[in-house]
Formats: structure tokens, C-alpha cells, sequence
């Protein structure tokens, strides 16, 4: 197994390493230091979590010991996707970088600019920053990107889901060609892909295995069924996930509802809401303080319930859960074991109840299935969701067959009882009244014979020989 001192760090940062009681690299570590080390690009593979922010740190501070950097040209730069991760990351560079000398900066929103300028202008460095207020700085003549040697990119499809891919794109083609990339991402979307294939130089592909095995104080289960209608599959889902939620009674002290699209996460949240739930959404879109409010209620308890996606919920310190949901089986079979891997912690018990839409997810069910080497136990459709489900393709008690129009989302999200089908007939009944009686008065038929149509007259014939009245007011 390979230990701190087998790879080529310089002693005094091997020396911080040991002060932070590390005693032995993490995989990714392991892997990535080395060839960070020769120079060589890299793309890591890794959640947060794994130890990644060493991987890409320890090799910056070797690197960068040699030499000094210049005013307004920073000698390494680290784009992360939000101000949390990356006061996380200059909290471990300061810790890493704790016997030597070197001089770093943040550049997040919420801090001063003239602060952030007067360090960048005495010479930065490792300069740790999100995009948007890099490029701030940069348009206002402040910084320079053509001293940068190393460039990292941290959370690639975090920044994917927040929209900075072409801001990054911009920041790649600001620094030298000849600079080093160390990449990072959790997943490989196809739009990361084609950014790696651009930006990086036969890049050493690092990839974190995800656990394979699971924690042992988690149940799992999952809940296969077909929706009676296609129409109604997201209500339906919806359903079972409040069923599933109620069994748990007393057992559920606090949960986590992982969904795959970031747009199911708001509706899923304002669905439980409605129905009584404590629950609040956490995604990308939220700015840091809505975040870190959310968070805030969650771990305190005045929140319960935790919808998120799996980008939004990567790089969060959210405690131990007792619950997690699956609304969706994860496309991505690996984020169905961090999923997971929220709950059961530490010796307590956890539990994981899992949606599974057949025929559409099977596939994903059995990804997730030859992964974790273990088949998910089948959980029986609850009985409640079973019947609420039935009456509403069956337009029993009192509803509508039509309630599948209810599943338009802002109906279905507050799930609301539609009209019944009398009320609905009434309403119509008034309308057309009402446009009756806003017609004018047909003329009234003049009474007697009509010349030359002799004493059979219909009365509809008598009216076109009177004066029509004028279609204007
Ligand atoms: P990261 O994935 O970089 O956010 O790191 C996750 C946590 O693991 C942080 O609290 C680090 O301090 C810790 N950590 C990183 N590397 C090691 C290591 N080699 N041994 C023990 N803990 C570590």
C-alpha cells in the first residue's frame, strides 16, 4: 500500500500532512499525486469526500516552491463552483501550506473587491476562485491568466449544472496553453467530456471506485410498480413516495429525497408540502445563503425532509439520515451507493426505500443491482398508494375520469381535488347562459298574416321581414 512518503512531496508538506493526522493517501491521492507531480494533466474522477482536495493541493505547493509570483499573475488558479467550496479548499491549502511560504487568495462574491485586489496586486501565489467574479476581475484590468502554470478545475459537473461551462471555457483559453490541468468531476456528462478532450493534454485519467459494498446498518428496499396511466406516471410516483413516507411513522426522525432532475426537486418539495410534509428543496440554483439556510434548518431538526438532486446534495456536510428516498432509481449507478451512503453512518440504523417505474427503470434498477453485487429487496406496493392510485384512473368517489388533467404540474403539485363532474356541468351551464344573455334580444315577430306568404308563416321566417336590429351598440 502506498504511504505519504513513497510519493515525491516535498518534506515540509509531507510534514503538514502528518500535523493533520493523515496517516496514509486516500485511492485518489495515491493515484493522481504522482502523476500531478511528473506534470502531467490529470482527470480525477472523485466525489468530495475522497480526499480529492489533497490530491490536487499537495502537488500545487511541491510545484510552486521554486519561484515567485509576479503582481497581478497568479502562478496556479482553482475554479470551484460556489464560495463554500472554495473557503473550504483555502482552509486546507492554509493547513497544507502551513510550513512554507506561500501566498494565496480567495476570490468569491461577498468579499470586497478592493481587499481581493490589493492581494492579487502584491503577487498571488495559488489563487482560489469562482468563475464569476475570476472573470470580474479579470474585465476590470485587475488580474492577469498568462502567469498561470497549473489550473484546476474542482466539481466540473457541479459548475456544468449552474451554468459555467462556457465561463470556464473562457478562463481555459485566458491561461497559457502550456499550463497543467488537473480536472475533477464526479460524473462525466457528455458536455465534460468534450470540455476534457479540448482542454487537456492526454490527461491521466484517475477514477475513484465507488464503494462497492454497502453499509450493513442500511435496509434497503424497493418498490417496483407500473403506473396505470402514463399521463400520471410523476403523480402516481408521487403517491407511493408519500405512502412510503407515512409507513415509516415514527422511525423517520429526519430524510433525504434524492431526485434525478433538478426540476422534479421543487415540485416533489412543494407536492409534500402541500401535503403537510416538513420539507424544503436544495438545488444549484439556490444562492449560498438560501443554501446554507437550508441546510441550517435541516440539521437543527425544523426541517425533515431534504428533496435534492445529486449534484446539489455533492460536497455537502449533511449529517447522518435516518431515511433516504429514491423518487428516481439514479441513472448513474454509482450515485445510487452515495445516495445511500448518507444514512446508516456510524453504527445507527438507516433505511433506503427506492421508486422504481417499470418497465422504464429496470434497466437502471439492475445497473444499481450489478453494482452493489446484491439484489435490492422488493417491496410491495404500500396499500394506500395502492388505492389512491386506483381511484384516480378510475375517477371513483366523486372525482372526474378526466382527474388525469389535474396531473398538469401546477394542479397535481398541490394534488388538489378536482370539481366534480356536476359542479363542472354547472359551471358550464352558467358560461353559456351568460353568453346568451350577453347576445342582443332577437326582434320579436310582428303578429298578423304577412302579404304574399299566406297564413302559414313559421315565426323565424316572419322575422326577416322586420327591421333587423343594427349589430352596432
Ligand atoms: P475532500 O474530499 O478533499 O473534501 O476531503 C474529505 C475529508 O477527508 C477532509 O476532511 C480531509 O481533511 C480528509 N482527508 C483528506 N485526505 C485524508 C487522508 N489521507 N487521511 C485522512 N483524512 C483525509
Amino acid at each position: 500500500m502506498t504511504s505519504f512518503a513513497d510519493l515525491d512531496l516535498d518534506p515540509r508538506v509531507l510534514k503538514a500532512v502528518a500535523d493533520a493526522g493523515y496517516r496514509q493517501p486516500t485511492p485518489i491521492q495515491a493515484d493522481a499525486i504522482p502523476y500531478a507531480l511528473e506534470g502531467r494533466d490529470v482527470l480525477g474522477i472523485a466525489q468530495t469526500g475522497t480526499g480529492k482536495t489533497a490530491s490536487f493541493t499537495l502537488p500545487i505547493i511541491t510545484a510552486l516552491l521554486k519561484g515567485r509570483a509576479r503582481a497581478r499573475m497568479p502562478r496556479s488558479l482553482i475554479l470551484c463552483p460556489t464560495r463554500e467550496l472554495a473557503s473550504q479548499i483555502a482552509d486546507s491549502l492554509a493547513v497544507y501550506s502551513r510550513h512554507v511560504r506561500l501566498s494565496r487568495a480567495l476570490l468569491i462574491g461577498g468579499v470586497s473587491f478592493a481587499e481581493q485586489d490589493q492581494l492579487i496586486t502584491k503577487g498571488v501565489d495559488v489563487l482560489i476562485a469562482t468563475p464569476g467574479r475570476l472573470l470580474d476581475h479579470f474585465e476590470r484590468g485587475r488580474l492577469l491568466l498568462t502567469g498561470v502554470q497549473i489550473m484546476v478545475v474542482d466539481e466540473a459537473d457541479r459548475m456544468l449544472d449552474m451554468g459555467f461551462i462556457p465561463d470556464i471555457e473562457r478562463i481555459f483559453r485566458l491561461t497559457p496553453f502550456t499550463r497543467q490541468t488537473l480536472f475533477f468531476s464526479a460524473t462525466m456528462a457528455p458536455e465534460i467530456t468534450r470540455i476534457t478532450k479540448e482542454f487537456l493534454q492526454n490527461p491521466a485519467r484517475v477514477e475513484v471506485a465507488p464503494q462497492a459494498s454497502m453499509s450493513e446498518n442500511t435496509a434497503q428496499h424497493v418498490c417496483v410498480f407500473r403506473a396505470g396511466h402514463r399521463s400520471r406516471e410523476a403523480k402516481e410516483k408521487r403517491i407511493v413516495l408519500r405512502s412510503l413516507i407515512r409507513e415509516q411513522g415514527d422511525r423517520l426522525t429526519n430524510g433525504i429525497v434524492f431526485c434525478n432532475r433538478k426540476s422534479d426537486v421543487d415540485i416533489v418539495a412543494r407536492s409534500l408540502q402541500v401535503h403537510g410534509f416538513s420539507a424544503q428543496a436544495i438545488h444549484g440554483d439556490l444562492d449560498q445563503k438560501q443554501r446554507m439556510r437550508v441546510l441550517d434548518s435541516f440539521r437543527n431538526g425544523d426541517i425533515v425532509l431534504l428533496i435534492a438532486s445529486d449534484v446539489a446534495a455533492r460536497g455537502l456536510d449533511i449529517p447522518n439520515v435516518s431515511h433516504i428516498f429514491n423518487f428516481d432509481v439514479p441513472n448513474h449507478a454509482e450515485n445510487y451507493v452515495h445516495r445511500i451512503g448518507r444514512t446508516g453512518r456510524a453504527g445507527r440504523s438507516g433505511s433506503a426505500f427506492t421508486i422504481c417505474l417499470s418497465p422504464r427503470d429496470d434497466r437502471d434498477l439492475s445497473d444499481v443491482e450489478r453494482l452493489i453485487k446484491q439484489a435490492v429487496p422488493r417491496l410491495a406496493l404500500p396499500q394506500s398508494a395502492e388505492e389512491e392510485i386506483r381511484t384516480l384512473g378510475s375517477g371513483g368517489r366523486g372525482r372526474p375520469r378526466s382527474a388525469a388533467r389535474a396531473n398538469r404540474p401546477s394542479k397535481s403539485v398541490a394534488d388538489k381535488p378536482c370539481s366534480t363532474a356536476d359542479e363542472g356541468r354547472k359551471k358550464r351551464g352558467q358560461r353559456s347562459r351568460q353568453i346568451r344573455d350577453a347576445r342582443p334580444a332577437p326582434p320579436k315577430a310582428p303578429d298578423g298574416p304577412v302579404q304574399g306568404m299566406g297564413s302559414h308563416v313559421p315565426d323565424f321566417l316572419k322575422t326577416s321581414f322586420t327591421k333587423r336590429p343594427s349589430s352596432s351598440p
